[in-house]
């Protein structure tokens, strides 16, 4: 039998009851495929069932606001995912009469939407014969076929994408795409892999020279570069102040306490001079009553270092500074906030 005849037998067998599985609908396999992007099922599963009640067609997903939609996606991080998904629906609302494009080049043209994506949905659902490559698919064919060149580089993804697309079954080429992404996700995992239970080591270059570690080969990720930051809970009369992060930078377009950023890390009475001097210049009545410990953070290219000092204060100055808004302390719920931020107001419980 030939190798995706073989996948395909062992995903009959072994596929999970996933909601994504169930469905030809454009919009659900779209959804389904830009929050499991860097995500693993087992989170990205909930994400997709409250994102489905919230925003069950693409015309709801369009008329929500951006913060909504952000809220939503809360604590999956990656949000510039969310705000392309958003835009991408006000899109196909406003110009293309709420249908989602139904070709691999249609789809492409999506805010956000690339040929991993595009060639899932139009698979999928519109049967094109597009091969899917994504981390798993990528680790399943270089360990099948002993591709020496680093999966990430250039040429290295062209051969991958190459022999993806040679494997390909073009009668069937939804569930054959959906087939490869479960062998690398539940069988042909990155440590250990199960090549006992395999059907495939026969053909399999990786595990017939006894080299199964050695693939994916890699070009080594750069060291994620630290940041410290300072996040300043200010309290008055039951209010609070949030500000809101730029576009061009971690966690875009999310809420978030003032903050003072550094390079390296400072200590509590430096930290004290930079709320006075730099936060609340002259303020009266300012009494620092607690400061969290270090919390250490991991995103894909930096490592944060924060800590969260609350402050109590007599009055708000006036005029506020500029992008402050002042919120009741019970409406902090409301606002999208990354998670390491969710994290620490669900331990620190006010
Ligand atoms: S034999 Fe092992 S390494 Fe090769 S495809 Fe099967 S699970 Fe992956």
């Amino acid at each position: 039998m030939k190798i995706d005849g073989i996948i395909r037998g062992w995903y009959e067998k072994n596929r999970r009851d996933l909601p994504w599985r169930n469905t030809g609908d454009p919009y659900r396999i779209w959804l389904s495929e830009v929050i499991l992007q860097q995500t693993r099922v087992s989170q990205g599963l909930d994400y997709y069932l409250e994102f489905t009640r919230a925003f069950p067609d693409v015309v709801s997903l369009a008329r929500a606001s951006e913060d909504e939609v952000l809220k939503k996606w809360q604590g999956l991080g990656y949000y510039s995912r969310a705000r392309n998904l958003h835009e991408a629906a006000r899109h196909v609302v406003d110009r293309l009469q709420g249908q989602l494009p139904g070709t691999y080049q249609g789809l492409l043209e999506l805010k956000g939407v690339g040929t991993y994506t595009a060639s899932a949905i139009a698979s999928i659902c519109f049967g094109e014969p597009r091969a899917v490559v994504d981390g798993n698919v990528s680790r399943v064919i270089s360990r099948l076929f002993g591709v020496e060149e680093p999966v990430n580089s250039t040429t290295g993804g062209k051969i991958i994408a190459s022999l993806a697309d040679e494997l390909l079954d073009r009668q069937d080429p939804g569930t054959h795409n959906q087939a490869m992404m479960e062998f690398g996700a539940l069988l042909c995992l990155p440590v250990s892999p199960d090549c006992d239970a395999c059907p495939l080591k026969d053909h399999c270059v990786a595990w017939r020279t006894g080299r199964v570690e050695f693939f994916p080969v890699k070009i080594p990720k750069q060291k994620p570069v630290n940041r410290w930051i300072y996040y300043f809970i200010l309290r008055c009369q039951g209010e609070t102040i949030i500000t809101k992060r730029g576009r061009d930078d971690i966690w875009p377009s999310l809420y978030q306490f003032p903050v003072v950023e550094s390079a390296e890390s400072i200590g509590a009475e430096e930290i004290i001079g930079r709320l006075n001097g730099a936060l609340l210049p002259g303020a009266a009545g300012v009494t620092i009553h607690r400061i969290s410990d270090p919390i250490k953070h991991q995103l894909t290219h930096r490592t944060i270092h924060a800590r969260f000092i609350h402050v109590d204060l007599g009055l708000w100055p006036r005029p506020l500074p500029s992008g402050w808004i002042k919120i009741s302390m019970d409406r902090l719920d409301d606002f999208p906030v990354a998670r390491l931020i969710n994290r620490y107001m669900e331990v620190a419980k006010f």
